[in-house]
């Protein structure tokens, strides 16, 4: 493509002087330790994961069978117990560390707490309990209200066990069953367990040295102490009035709790490494006329168009019209325009780049019309294609600036908190003092599978997951392994994702649903992938994921690419997912189920 070319006319900035910005910023905040600047959350860390919501019940240990046992009460596994009583199975158990159904809605109670994904496409099963989300973006409250409301609905708080974390799972050949322990104590048996214990379950610390020395009070976002701060989801945050609270982070978490910090605190202070891409919400109250005009189908037909917009597949309409399905729509018109009547992917590529740039232009300005310090205005422009982090959407948040009590403290050329001392913070060599510091780090993400989930199964013959994955994870379709029968997994594993999660979640469910019909109606006693299937499947997800990687490669590190390093693997899964997205892997799994030989999978 050259300067004359379609995409190049009329544009009001620099190309390349744009891409030589993102290569420097995205330089100088890499780190040689990659996800290793984290600490793992135990030991002396462990208080963090500690449940501030709900006190522990003591229970006897439990030993006996069931037909299903669910790994995580969240959307994924209330999907899964959903699905499966509507199959007609009735022997389920959700085994659950929290102490309710709502997974990540349990535990991310902070201030602010919403879902930016429309509620229409996000809450799943609205339609078949006849419920009416309020808003076009749910808040937690009423999110967490729901995944209660699907429990009750399909008696799935029958014989769940909360407060119970999987401490580790063994296959018997003999009796083709598994056995769950716990740290209760359990050592139940279940035919088929089912994983849902979602992508980002394991609070993560920033390795800031001197972090154990602070004497303030601290805590992580998913475990907000309203004890201390008063107050609850909807704010009131009032005990915080005499307070100087510094927030680390400004991912989709902290954009959406700092307003209501800057509303209480006495003085905020906001460490900034990288700035996020904040842009419009505009929430808006659900029509209820509107809503009564929905005819049956419409939740799945609504979430099908959002998928299909923010995965480039045409669509006549795009029915959720909101920041996301701008975004790809930006981009997709950006390609078919670089591309022209010669299509060739490189000039669509360059096209899409064009249309990025546009678009972050707009949200970069959307700073300067919002913050009135023109300094920490220029500090909160992000500096990279939009979908290297994770894109915000959120009213409040810039407008927060200008409060008299907020202070952006951007970290010097992106290093982070320097140091965390007795009394508060050390960044580009200046001490805040601070009574009360809030981790808004995030998730692990690159870690081990096995780490995140706290168990590593041990399938026929002995062998441990960790080994069988020894060189990277290996699945059929992303739900199970060779040598661990009956063993299924949801979420992002390599199989087709989305924005929209708990579509994703759905869809597995009802594939998994149907899988275990299938070892009934056959009267087997298991499933499970051949190796060579297993291997066909990652191979291809290889072959798949090369253009993805290169572009995660060349931005700002994150957990999109593994912080930085994703060329030497790890990252969100990305390279493991399957990368033509959750509406073209449905099609490859309804093809798949039409040949009743049920390919690639071993019946005993
Ligand atoms: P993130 O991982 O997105 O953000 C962590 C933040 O901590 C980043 O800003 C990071 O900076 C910063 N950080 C880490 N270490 C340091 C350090 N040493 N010094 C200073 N800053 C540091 O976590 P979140 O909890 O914000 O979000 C996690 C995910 O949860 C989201 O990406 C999203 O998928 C999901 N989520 C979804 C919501 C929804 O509406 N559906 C709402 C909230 C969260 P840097 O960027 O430089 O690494």
């Amino acid at each position: 493509m050259n300067d004359v070319s379609p995409i190049h006319k009329d544009l009001d900035f620099d190309p390349e002087a744009l891409r030589q910005k993102y290569q420097a910023e995205r330089d100088k905040r890499l780190r040689p330790e990659g996800n290793d600047q984290y600490v793992e959350v135990k030991g002396k860390f462990a208080h963090y994961l500690d449940d501030p919501y709900v006190k522990r019940e003591e229970r006897a240990p439990l030993t006996d069978q069931v037909d299903v046992a669910i790994i995580g009460a969240g959307f994924g596994g209330l999907l899964a117990g959903a699905r499966l009583r509507e199959a007609g199975v009735k022997d389920i158990r959700v085994i659950e560390a929290g102490g309710d159904f709502g997974g990540t809605w349990y535990w991310n109670r902070y201030p602010g707490a919403q879902c930016d994904i429309e509620s229409y496409c996000y809450l799943p099963l609205v339609e078949e309990l006849g419920y009416m989300p309020k808003e076009k973006y749910s808040f937690a409250p009423e999110i967490y209200e729901h995944s209660q409301r699907i429990a009750k609905h399909y008696n799935l708080y029958e014989n769940a066990a909360f407060q119970t974390r999987v401490t580790g799972m063994t296959w018997d050949d003999k009796t083709a069953l598994w056995t769950i322990t716990t740290d209760r104590g359990d050592a139940m048996k279940a035919r088929f367990v089912i994983s849902c214990t979602g992508p980002l379950n394991r609070p993560k610390l920033p390795s800031i040295p001197g972090i154990d020395t602070f004497k303030g009070h601290t805590f992580h976002t998913s475990r907000w102490d309203y004890e201390y701060t008063g107050g609850n989801h909807q704010g009131g945050l009032t005990k915080l009035r005499d307070k100087r609270v510094a927030i680390i982070g400004t991912g989709a978490t902290a954009i959406q709790s700092v307003p209501f910090l800057g509303e209480y605190a006495k003085q905020l202070y906001v460490f900034q490494r990288t700035p996020s891409s904040v842009d419009l919400r505009g929430n808006k109250p659900t029509d209820v006329d509107w809503f009564k005009t929905l005819k049956p189908g419409w939740q799945r037909e609504r979430r099908l168009n959002f998928n299909n917009m923010v995965t480039g597949q045409p669509v006549e309409e795009d029915m959720v019209q909101d920041g996301w399905t701008e975004i790809f729509r930006t981009l997709a018109a950006g390609f078919a325009l670089g591309a022209g009547e010669k299509f060739s992917m490189e000039d669509g590529a360059l096209g899409a780049e064009i249309a990025d740039f546009k678009k972050m232009n707009q949200v970069r300005r959307r700073v300067d019309d919002t913050v009135k310090n023109p300094e920490a205005a220029e500090k909160l422009k992000p500096w990279y294609r939009q979908m290297c982090k994770r894109p915000t959407f959120n009213d409040d948040f810039l407008p927060t600036f200008n409060r008299p009590n907020v202070e952006l403290v951007d970290t010097s050329e992106g290093k982070g908190v320097e140091r965390i001392t007795e009394k508060g913070l050390i960044a580009n060599g200046v001490e805040y003092e601070v009574d009360c510091i809030i981790f808004a780090t995030g998730f692990e993400v690159g870690t081990s599978w096995w780490r995140r989930q706290g168990y590593d199964p041990v399938g026929k013959g002995g062998v441990k997951l960790s080994e069988h994955w020894g060189e990277g994870m290996k699945t059929l379709h992303g739900f199970f392994s060779h040598n661990f029968p009956n063993y299924f997994l949801m979420g992002m594993s390599q199989n087709g994702g989305s924005v929209n999660l708990t579509h994703v979640l759905d869809d597995q469910a009802q594939h998994i649903t149907w899988l275990i019909g299938e070892v009934e109606k056959r009267q087997k006693r298991y499933l499970e992938p051949t190796a060579e299937a297993e291997h066909e499947w990652v191979e291809e997800l290889r072959k798949l994921a090369v253009m993805n990687t290169s572009f995660l490669e060349a931005c700002t590190p994150g957990y999109y690419n593994a912080e930085g390093k994703i060329g030497q693997g790890g990252g969100m899964g990305f390279p493991q997912t399957y990368t033509p997205g959750a509406g073209a892997f449905n099609a490859l799994l309804a093809k798949w189920r039409e040949n009743t030989d049920m390919p690639g999978l071993t019946l005993g």
